[in-house]
């Protein structure tokens, strides 16, 4: 009878993706044969626990698996009732379930660039939430990010089995003559280095996770969505590696006021009917504190007053955009005895009769922003 793929990792069936590499990836390492030479039992456990990964970790199969158990791959295009996984598809595996142990990516193995390439540690990533006044002005955030460092006192060495060069050569005979592949090494999982002795509190490979507050220096400008890098404060990789890099997701907060539009913002002032017929002062919200600007008597609704340089900075180049205030003549919706008589009176009067003149268009530019 053939165990239960969740028992032979020890997980439960509610076990989320990231709980059922990480339960496989201790198990291969427990069982590993370069650990356990000449053991059969643990080679036939280290089979077992890849083959329960690779069902478990495939969503689809796993969907089949949890409805019909064994019996989901005992058909014809199925797994076949007495499968498993020779060592060379395991050691396949490899690369992604230890790789983000080590660093994820190991881009840059280049044959002839000599010496031990040096293993990069995984990214970070946090978002980081800004007012529009932070975004306008830049600003300098700290964070507390868990970052995965290397234990204190844990020793390295080169690995033997690449020689620090974290893959190995194997040579295939094919049709087409002798074919060199260059595999992650699946002794130290591509890092080159293993470990020769680790304090208890570090994990498999000598790392701890440690709290660190990183100062992040946004520039005016960004944009929501736009990701900033802040190298080195990624997770560290083992060995004589190079640690990963902190990704800053910026995620603009909505101001109660001010609508963004690229580097212009706009702003809806409404005035009432009264004010726009005799003139007023009004303050505006910027995202530089607050500006007093006047409008002219007989302003009219569905004007835009353009308050140069009161945007947001370019991020790549010099200047700022504009803030559009747009003015809003708000007419009253109720009107006592005494207001609808005064309306009543004026409603055939030349002043209240509307004349639109093209002269009205140079009002955008007459416009005069004063700052208190
Ligand atoms: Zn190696």
């Amino acid at each position: 009878m053939k165990k239960d793929y969740y028992e032979i990792l020890g997980v439960n069936k509610s076990a989320s993706a990231d709980e059922i590499k990480k339960a496989y990836r201790k198990k291969a390492i427990e069982f590993h044969p370069d650990k356990n030479p000449g053991d059969k039992a643990a080679e036939e456990k280290f089979k077992e626990a890849a083959e329960a990964y690779e069902i478990l970790s495939d969503a689809n199969k796993k969907a089949r698996y949890d409805q019909y158990g064994h019996a989901a791959f005992d058909g014809a295009g199925g797994f076949g009732g007495g499968h498993h996984m020779n060592m060379d598809d395991i050691f396949s595996q490899f690369g992604d379930i230890f790789g983000s142990a080590f660093g994820g990516s190991f881009g840059g193995f280049g044959g002839n660039s000599g010496g031990p390439r040096r293993a990069k540690g995984s990214n970070l990533r946090i978002k980081v939430k800004l007012t529009l006044d932070e975004i306008a002005n830049g600003v300098e955030k700290k964070v507390k990010v868990k970052r995965k460092v290397q234990a204190a006192g844990v020793k390295y060495r080169t690995c033997p089995t690449c020689n620090g060069q974290g893959q190995v050569l194997k040579v295939t005979n094919t049709i087409l003559g002798r074919m060199q592949t260059a595999t992650t090494c699946h002794v130290c999982g591509g890092s080159g280095q293993i470990i020769e002795s680790k304090p208890n509190n570090a994990d498999a490979f000598g790392m701890v996770l440690e709290d660190e507050t990183v100062s992040i220096k946004i520039p005016a400008g960004v944009v929501d969505g736009m990701q900033l890098k802040v190298s080195g404060k990624g997770n560290d990789a083992p060995g004589n590696s190079i640690p990963g890099d902190l990704i800053v997701a910026i995620e603009e907060q909505e101001h109660e006021f001010l609508k963004r539009e690229g580097e212009n913002l706009h702003y809806d002032l409404y005035i009432s009917v009264a004010e726009a017929a005799l003139g007023v002062s009004k303050e505006i919200e910027t995202v530089n504190g607050k500006v007093r600007i006047k409008l002219d008597e007989g302003i009219q609704s569905g004007k835009i007053l353009r308050l140069k340089g009161k945007g947001i900075p370019s991020l790549n180049s010099y200047g700022s955009g504009d803030l559009l205030v747009h003015i809003n003549v708000w007419t009253p919706k109720k009107l006592t005895k005494e207001q609808r008589q005064f309306f009543e009176n004026n409603l055939n009067d030349e002043n209240f009769i509307p004349h639109p003149e093209k002269t009205d268009k140079s009002f955008f530019e007459k416009v005069k922003d004063m700052f208190s």
